[in-house]
């Protein structure tokens, strides 16, 4: 994809440091609109910890971070989601009591501010959209099933759809293929191939398979610096990747 503009989303110098240790050290990134970036290294490589600091969850020690072109180092998550940046969690952050097509609605109703109030009409506008949205994740049978009563890959289906409620143009994955089988798998592949095409999008993934049907680039993360930026075929073949990896067989996911 050819980009006319800046990136949507840069990182300059982020550090977050916890005591001495460095959780993320002096990373650059930049995610430009339609971008698929792919983030990999071993476990405790900070790249929970960088997205933290990209959606603002956590506060950087050090850096910046812009999105299109304002600073927003020390805006609030919340503020930042409504500025267009959606995130995922390890762990799906379904509401597990409600029906899938009510986390939707919770989602759309927080977004788009709770002073418009929780008329009727509202809600059945919001539903509608809600099941529009579970008809391309697949879900659109389990509308009305709690989201306690879903596999684990619908409930992380679930999640993604709720994140893209916002219409977001930076969207922040972490892990979203862990613990999938195969038929979800395929699933969540071909809803994240129909993302609008100016989403940016930043993931951390293990699967190797994902990350090479869906990234252009990918970075790689080691004792929270940016070890290597490249394609992922740059990447799978790079020395120093492969020796990270070597060096700790048993901590790559
Ligand atoms: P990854 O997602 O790459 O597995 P994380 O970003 O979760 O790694 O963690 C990076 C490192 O930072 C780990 O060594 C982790 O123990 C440490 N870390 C993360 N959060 C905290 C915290 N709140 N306090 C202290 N250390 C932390
Ligand atoms: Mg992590």
């Amino acid at each position: 994809m050819t980009h006319t503009s800046g990136p949507q989303l840069s990182a300059r110098g982020l550090t977050r440091r916890y005591g001495p240790f460095l959780a993320v050290h002096d990373v650059d990134l930049d995610l430009a609109a339609g971008d698929w970036h792919a983030l990999i290294g071993p476990n405790g490589a900070g790249k929970s910890t960088l997205l933290n600091l990209l959606a603002g969850t956590i506060r950087p020690t050090g850096g910046r971070v812009v999105l299109a072109g304002r600073d927003i180092t020390r805006t609030r998550p919340a503020r930042r989601a409504r500025l267009g940046i959606a995130r995922t969690f390890q762990t799906p952050a379904v509401l597990e009591s409600l029906t899938a097509l009510d986390n939707l609605v919770v989602a759309a109703w927080r977004h788009t501010g709770t002073r418009t109030g929780w008329r009727p009409a509202r809600r059945r506008e919001l539903a509608a959209r809600g099941l529009h949205r579970l008809d391309e994740f697949g879900l659109a049978d389990h509308a009305h099933t709690k989201a306690s009563a879903l596999s684990h890959g619908q409930r992380r289906l679930l999640d993604i759809a709720a994140a893209l409620t916002a219409n977001p143009s930076v969207l922040l994955l972490d892990e979203p293929a862990a613990g999938l089988a195969d038929h979800d798998l395929t699933l969540l592949l071909d809803t994240l191939r129909r993302l609008p095409a100016l989403t940016a999008v930043l993931m951390v993934e293990h699967n190797q398979d994902v990350v090479t049907s869906l990234a252009d680039t990918v970075t790689v993360l080691h004792h929270g610096r940016v070890l290597a930026t490249g394609t992922p075929h740059a990447i799978h073949t790079h020395p120093a990747v492969a020796e990270v990896y070597l060096g700790t067989p048993h901590e790559v996911g």
